[in-house]
C-alpha cells in the first residue's frame, strides 16, 4: 500500500487531499494520504507532495520544524517529490532577485531558477490551457499568483512553457514541479501522473 505524504502547513492541502484520495478510488488501488505537520512523519510516506500558499511561509515553518533535511533526505533515497506553485519555488535552487534580497530559504533539489509571481499584479490569477509533453490533450491550468522558471539547467525536463521564456512545469528525476494548481480542477490527470511515478520506483 502506497503513503502518500501532503506538507500540512499553510496552503492548498485540503484540497490536494481530496483530490489525491479521490485518485486513488479512481485508480483501484490500496493507498493513503496523510497530511505532515511535523518531522518524523516523512520517513514513512513513498512519495512527497507540497502544495501551493505562500512559499515564504511554508519554508520558514517547515525550516523550524526540522522538515527541510526530512525532504531533502526523501529525495535522496529517490522517492516521487511534487510541488505545485509556491511548492515549485521551494523545490528550486535559486530564486529572483526577490527570493535573494529577502533571504528565503529553498529546498534546492531542482536545478533551476525560480521567479515568484511571474504573471503580474494585473493577472494574479486567470486559467490557461497547457499544453504538457506528458499528455495528449492540454491541461486546464489554475495560476494563481503564479511562479515560473526562468532557467533550467541541462538533465531538467521542460515539461511545459507558457511562452518563451517562461516554463510553468518541469521534472527532474523523481522531482515535478508546477506553476499551477491542478488540485483545482476535476482534471486528475496529474495526480494520476504522479501516483503511477510511485509505482514506478
Ligand atoms: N506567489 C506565491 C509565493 O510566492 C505562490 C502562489 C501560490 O502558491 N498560489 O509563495
Amino acid at each position: 500500500m502506497k503513503r502518500i505524504g501532503v506538507i500540512g502547513i499553510q496552503g492548498d492541502v485540503e484540497e490536494h487531499i481530496r483530490a489525491l484520495k479521490a485518485t486513488i478510488a479512481e485508480s483501484g488501488e490500496r493507498g493513503e494520504v496523510v497530511k505532515i505537520k511535523h518531522r518524523g512523519v516523512m520517513s514513512s510516506c513513498d512519495a512527497i507532495l507540497i502544495p501551493g500558499g505562500e512559499s515564504t511561509t511554508i519554508g520558514r515553518l517547515m525550516e523550524q520544524e526540522g522538515m527541510m533535511e526530512e525532504i531533502r533526505e526523501a529525495a535522496e533515497e529517490g522517492k516521487p517529490l511534487l510541488g505545485t506553485c509556491a511548492g515549485m519555488i521551494l523545490l528550486a535552487k535559486e530564486g529572483d532577485e526577490e527570493v535573494k534580497r529577502t533571504g528565503q530559504r529553498l529546498l534546492g533539489l531542482m536545478d533551476v531558477r525560480v521567479k515568484r509571481n511571474a504573471f503580474g499584479r494585473q493577472r494574479e490569477s486567470f486559467e490557461a490551457m497547457v499544453k504538457m509533453s506528458i499528455f495528449d490533450k492540454p491541461f486546464p491550468g489554475v495560476f494563481i499568483r503564479a511562479p515560473c522558471i526562468t532557467h533550467a539547467a541541462p538533465g531538467v525536463d521542460v515539461l511545459a512553457k507558457f511562452d518563451d521564456h517562461r516554463i510553468v512545469a518541469a521534472r527532474q528525476g523523481n522531482i515535478m514541479a508546477l506553476a499551477f494548481h491542478p488540485e483545482l480542477t476535476p482534471d486528475r490527470r496529474i495526480h494520476h501522473y504522479f501516483l503511477e511515478s510511485i509505482r514506478d520506483t
